[in-house]
């Protein structure tokens, strides 16, 4: 996809099988290119966030991952208050709706059961609890209020195994503020966390932002030397550009935003700015639920399931069998499908 003056050129991806037909290219699937060609490349990693590359897909797969990262990796929420006391100045509802966007980390996610009841029925028992308990004394300095924070939510085991845990569920970030109380008010309530995804509520989504671009391809079609490969030096916000043996060359076109400054500033020709229309730079930045790079081995777990779930009911059409998979099936996150993050952390 060339990038000019006027905008995007060839910006679309043939996806039909017989779209070059009339000049004998065969442009169907195969399976066999598909390996080849993919290419999944960790340029960073940390537990907040994972830069990696991914090459030889389609954008529908991309923007498929993308998606399944953002909604349908489980998380653990608040869900449930049941609050007893509260004279701050905050409304219940609200209240209730800022301790549910508090990240919660959980010890081992897979072990928890989703909520099956709703409403009233919701059975308490071994789910998470958190209790929140705190009041501003009356003798509080004058003018100022008591802040409550995410560390102030005390986890309370309900079940042995929940007691025998070395590592506690606890709110992500201790410093996430709450509310703030004046002198003699107070919050009291308890507060029962459940498994859910973001397409239920964007409070389970694991990730603050997921997203991708495609990789920028920059080019100089005239060489450019002495002063006026100074100029496009300059020019480059981004630092693309650099001299050597006293001519411009493209060093960093990674780091090109598209701004388009050395296709708009400088005569028509000279520099020509592309993306590469399969590799695609996802940039996947955790809430701290899960690490970043197990958010991203969950995703393509999940959409491994999918596609079984996918194939399974083709061939139960194709054949008038009844299929063996449920579509709830393309919901579960496979069992062990994560365990090789560290392997891919390792590359
Ligand atoms: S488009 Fe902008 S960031 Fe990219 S190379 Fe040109 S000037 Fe630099």
């Amino acid at each position: 996809m060339i990038l000019t003056r006027e905008g995007p050129q060839n910006p679309s991806v043939p996806g039909s099988a017989t779209a070059y037909a009339m000049s004998g290219f065969e442009n169907s699937f195969d399976m066999h290119d598909f390996k080849k060609n993919l290419k999944v490349k960790v340029m960073s990693c940390t537990d907040e966030l994972l830069r990696v590359d991914v090459s030889g897909i389609d954008a529908s797969i991309a923007n498929s991952l993308r998606r399944v990262m953002i909604a349908e990796v489980p998380t653990v929420a608040i869900d449930k208050v049941h609050l007893w006391q509260n004279t701050g100045v905050i409304q219940d509802e609200i209240l209730c709706h800022r301790l549910g966007l508090v990240p919660i980390w959980v010890p081992d996610i897979d072990s928890i059961e989703p909520a099956k009841e709703e409403g009233d029925d919701f059975d308490v028992s071994g789910a998470i609890k958190f209790k929140l308990h705190v009041k501003c004394p009356s003798n509080h300095p004058k003018g100022q209020s008591l802040h409550v924070y995410s560390k102030d939510l005390k986890f309370e085991p309900q079940t042995k195994a929940q007691q025998e845990m070395v590592n506690q569920p606890r709110p992500v970030n201790p410093d996430i503020l709450i509310a703030k109380l004046r002198p003699n008010q107070e919050i009291e309530c308890e507060l029962y966390c459940l498994k859910g995804t973001g397409r239920i509520h964007a409070k389970w989504s694991p990730v603050c932002t997921a997203s991708y671009r495609l990789m920028p391809s920059v080019t100089i079609l005239q060489k450019q030397s002495g002063k006026a490969g100074k100029e496009l030096v300059e020019l480059c916000p981004k630092k693309v550009f650099d001299i050597e043996d006293g001519a411009a060359i493209v060093a960093r076109p990674r780091d090109c935003t598209a701004c388009r400054r050395c296709i708009e500033e400088i005569p028509e020709g000279i520099v020509e700015l592309a993306k590469v229309k399969d590799h695609f730079i996802y940039t996947i930045e955790s809430t701290g639920c899960l690490p970043a790079a197990e958010i991203f081995a969950r995703g393509l777990g999940i959409m491994k399931a999918k596609c079984e779930i996918s194939r399974k009911h083709l061939h139960a059409f194709t054949t008038g069998e009844e299929p063996e998979a449920s579509e709830e099936e393309a919901m579960d996150t496979p069992a062990g499908e994560w365990e090789k993050v560290d392997e891919m952390k390792d590359e």
